[in-house]
């Protein structure tokens, strides 16, 4: 990252040393317990009370099997730990918390989860690398996040999805419908690599390759990169300026004549822009030969190139299995203090990870509100600052709105 970037992306307000301070404030006041509740219990109470959740406490130490029979047991023990980071497992058929005692101890159920991370990107930006993140490359998870939002809605029928940012550098999406909640371990390995298409490691240049008969969901997908592809690929991240990036792309080419042709152009070309548009010739010269140079093989060369460059990297780990455990929402993050919020589809757009509340920023937010309030009672004016609830005091209150509404359409369907 560039040093100027660096101060534009820079949260000054977080500062790590204050984060043990301010943790018992913000579960006790702002973490929304009972919408935990209500979502996890689902339509029975053992799916919330045989729910693994497993605390990080300070000094890296990891307590795993946590079960609550509530969410007042879950606040209770939330504020006595006061854990840097909450994770939430699988339903057991026991309740964790006396997995020792239980014979035949397994999980049965688990929302289906996708884990999307920047740093699965490295290799596709020109910006930052590892943990950075910035607003020429966020739009990398946007893009993903449509693709998959898009193929789990239409082409698996779920419904309640939802998509958290996990408070660095990526986003997280819970498939929280009963029949993704009951999948087999080999059903969401089936549908994880339905939903891979980037394969092949470091050293492998071409990682897509498309059948000649395209199907309906690469369609799709393509459709979304495309309405990226310009702003975000050849204006921010000047992906083909740097030669390595040149032969990289002409690397995925099965064709020797295009090989050619772009190896003589590109050195013509001012900027990615320009280059790219010489690889849209590709295809029309092809046409004009009506020769083998456009070779079946090569048949969708500039649509792998996107999709190469811009489809879904997924954490498959994550998916596969039911003992994956994953960063619970509205958790805050150690290192950025950034809570993890959930994103509103609908927005996904306007999503902007270097706007998004940190622990600091909130408690400030409830400080002031109070202050403010206990001003105006003083003067003999005010309302009574008890009947407002914390988190609308503070710029959480739309992220739980969108929490409460998925809670709510979740549960809308248990009562048909
Ligand atoms: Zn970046």
């Amino acid at each position: 990252m560039e040093v100027d970037e660096v101060d534009e992306n820079f949260d000054d307000s977080f500062d790590p040393s204050v984060f043990q301070d301010l943790l018992p404030i913000y579960y006790r006041r702002l973490f929304p317990f009972s919408l935990y509740y209500k979502w996890l219990r689902y339509d029975d109470d053992k799916q919330f009370t045989n729910r693994e959740f497993s605390f990080t406490l300070r000094d890296d130490v990891y307590i795993r099997y946590q079960s609550f029979k509530d969410d007042e047991e879950m606040k209770k023990e939330v504020l006595q730990r006061c854990p840097v980071k909450i994770d939430i497992g699988s339903v057991y058929n026991f309740r964790p918390s006396e997995q020792r005692t239980a014979s035949n101890f397994h999980p049965l159920t688990k929302e289906l989860a996708f884990d999307i991370d920047m740093t699965d990107y490295d290799e596709v930006r020109t910006c930052c690398s590892g943990a950075d993140i910035c607003k020429k490359c966020w739009p990398l998870m946007t893009v993903a996040l449509k693709i998959l939002d898009r193929a789990l809605r239409e082409d698996f029928g779920f419904k309640h999805l939802l998509w958290v940012y996990s408070g660095r550098r990526g986003i997280h999406c819970w498939v929280c419908d009963k029949q993704a909640r009951e999948l087999t371990p080999a059903a969401r390995t089936a549908i994880v690599e339905y939903l891979s298409l980037v394969k092949g490691g470091e050293f492998k240049s071409k990682k897509v390759y498309l059948p000649e008969t395209l199907h309906p969901s690469i369609k799709e997908a393509h459709k979304i990169i495309d309405s990226y592809f310009e702003d975000l690929m050849l204006t921010k991240q000047c992906i083909l300026d740097s030669q390595e990036n040149c032969e990289k792309v002409i690397s995925m080419c099965l064709d020797n004549n295009a090989k050619e042709y772009m190896k003589n152009e590109f050195g013509n070309c001012q900027n990615s822009k320009s280059k790219w548009e010489k690889i849209q010739d590709i295809d029309s010269i092809a046409m004009h030969q009506k020769t083998a140079s456009k070779s079946n093989r090569n048949k969708h060369f500039i649509m792998e190139v996107m999709l190469q460059l811009c489809y879904p990297r997924l954490d498959i780990n994550v998916s596969k299995g039911l003992h994956h455990l994953l960063k619970a929402p509205f958790s805050v993050h150690p290192k950025t203090g950034r809570v993890c919020v959930p994103i509103d589809v609908d927005k996904v757009d306007e999503f902007d990870p270097f706007k998004i509340p940190t622990i600091s920023s909130l408690c400030r937010e409830i400080d002031k509100y109070d202050a403010t309030v206990r001003e105006k009672n003083e003067s003999g004016n005010g309302e009574d600052v008890a009947k407002v609830e914390d988190y609308n005091k503070t710029s959480l209150s739309s992220s739980i709105k969108l929490f409460r509404n998925f809670v709510k359409n979740l549960s809308s369907d248990f009562d048909q």
